[in-house]
């Protein structure tokens, strides 16, 4: 069976190691490789690599980068296709929505080739008497990257264009379910002609992780999972000293107004919920209805969730395809019993899932579960399932504080056709990221990324211009340039403008 390794200083690496974990392939359920964990030498070798290339990377001038950023691109965007369907075959999406992930991925590639704009500083003339002013911002060091199965591709990417474009060292660490796009990046940017040591990954489990949160030479960690991992990532490396962005997980709500047009939020709804089979960050969990709209737009929404072309990932007419693990599905599966127990009202029931020719697959099938009220599991807890819950309510009121009161705040949409309404609405929810008559709204790529509450720990959102600050810190300088002639100013009180 095939191994997978690392990528060190510029090279592939593999261990004898008893440590090692079993990647899937979803769609069949068969066992495809089986990933080494590094050990604890190896980290260490890893980090000492990316400090070492740091001296050099670190001084590198702003075109050089641009140049390496630029051939980068242009590599990816001939070789998305083989990417992409390394990503089908472990994660289990559907080839154009991999294709779509690493799209949104080159996107952030796009904005750091920007560099040397986003790194431009401020500067004052003659502050006091003969005396300027200016600042500019620096690279942190080596910085690690610790990142979640459901994008193999754009979340790493979410981090490291900017990382290494503001001349950072950085070390990925993927998520051990599928681990391959990590190593294809890396011998892309080789190609580029990045110097060894500057992009490195690193794979395992929690004791990889643990030992880059506690490596006294990583500066910052980015992390993206759930949110009892990120909530132990933040505390853990802001502890030991390290800046941290860690984004958690997500219960993403729609609210729907009598006002909305049935036809075009039930087909957005159905996509947001049931594309990547629910395993987006960003996905719709909950349709949160305003009075009379629930019967009609659950109807229609019902027609269209039992048309959705559910199988593997490399068939290219699958809209869906399976879960990420068979534990995941049986949790998935588990959450809805427990809704239709606690009351609910199953209306399409995707348990026991099975696709011809792929029996042992982990499919889920679309689920629709109406009447979900906000005490029962099935709403409590995050599901990363292809599971939409109606959540029926009698006013916007009612709806903004249902979703208010939530613990989670990535993302959320309003269907209406009214200005008023969206407009309270994006003011009055506490939540990141905010779509009007748009199910799932990620940021472009030169704007922010990032949830409020239990969605994020840390003070900055991820890529854009959060992301530049967060990967480097700023220097003011205050320069004069006097004529020896007298010790003009000299003081012994506090200085002050002249
Ligand atoms: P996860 O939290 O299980 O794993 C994420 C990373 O943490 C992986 O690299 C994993 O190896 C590592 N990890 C897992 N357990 C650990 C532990 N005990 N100690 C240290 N490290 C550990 O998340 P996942 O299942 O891979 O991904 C799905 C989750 O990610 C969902 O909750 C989803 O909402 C969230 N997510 C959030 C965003 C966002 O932008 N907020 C984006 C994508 C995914």
């Amino acid at each position: 069976m095939k191994t997978i390794g690392h990528w060190i200083n510029g090279e592939h690496v593999s261990s004898v190691t008893a440590n090692t974990s079993t990647v899937f392939n979803p769609a069949t359920g068969a066992e495809q490789a089986q990933l080494q964990v590094a050990t604890a030498e190896q980290v260490n070798d890893v980090v000492a690599a990316a400090k070492a290339a740091f001296t050099v990377w670190g001084n590198s001038s702003l075109s050089q980068r641009a140049k390496i950023l630029f051939a980068f691109r242009e590599i990816m965007n001939h070789r998305v296709n083989e990417l992409a369907t390394a990503i089908t075959d472990e994660h289990g999406k559907v080839l154009s929505d991999a294709a779509g992930e690493v799209q949104r991925g080159l996107e952030v590639v796009e904005y750091a080739c920007g560099l040397p704009t986003l790194l431009k500083g401020e500067y004052s003339d003659q502050v006091s008497g003969g005396v300027d002013l200016f600042s500019y911002r620096q690279p942190l060091g080596v910085v690690a990257g610790i990142t979640p199965f459901n994008f193999p591709a754009m979340v790493p990417m979410w981090m490291f264009p900017v990382a290494i474009a503001t001349g950072n060292t950085f070390i990925l660490k993927p998520s051990e379910r599928d681990p391959s796009a990590s190593l294809l990046m890396a011998e892309m940017w080789k190609e580029a002609g990045l110097p060894n040591g500057v992009f490195n990954v690193i794979q395992g489990d929690a004791s990889v992780v643990n030992a880059l949160l506690d490596h006294p030479d990583i500066k910052a960690i980015s992390f993206v999972g759930s949110t009892p991992i990120a909530r132990y990532i933040h505390g853990r490396a802001t502890a030991n000293g390290k800046r941290v962005q860690a984004l958690g997980g997500a219960k993403n709500h729609s609210i729907i107004l009598p006002d909305a047009d049935i036809d075009f939020t039930a087909k957005h709804l159905v996509a947001a919920a049931f594309g990547s089979a629910g395993e987006r960050c960003m996905a719709i969990s909950a349709a949160v209805t305003v009075g009379a709209v629930a019967d009609p737009l659950m109807a229609r929404v019902a027609e269209l969730a039992q048309e959705v072309k559910v199988g593997s990932g490399r068939d290219t007419s699958s809209e869906m395809g399976p879960v990420i693990t068979v534990d995941s599905k049986k949790r998935i599966e588990s959450l809805v019993a427990s809704g239709e127990a606690q009351g609910a009202r199953l209306v399409l029931d995707g348990r026991g899932y099975k696709v011809a020719g792929f029996e042992e697959g982990f499919f889920v099938g679309p689920t629709l579960i109406d009447g979900v009220t906000t005490d029962m599991d099935v709403y409590q807890q995050e599901i990363f399932g292809p599971v939409l819950s109606t959540v029926r309510t009698d006013s916007v009121d009612e709806a903004i504080a249902l979703i208010n009161a939530n613990p989670y705040g990535n993302g959320t949409a309003i269907f209406t056709s009214s200005g008023e309404a969206a407009r309270r609405f994006h003011r009055e929810v506490q939540v990141g990221m905010i779509g009007i008559n748009v199910p799932i709204p990620v940021p472009m790529a030169y704007y922010s990324f990032g949830g409020w509450k239990d969605s994020l720990f840390g003070d900055h959102h991820i890529h854009g211009p959060e992301g530049v600050r967060f990967y480097t810190r700023g220097k003011v300088v205050t320069s004069r340039w006097p004529e020896f002639t007298e010790a003009s100013g000299a003081s012994f009180s506090f200085p002050t403008a002249k």
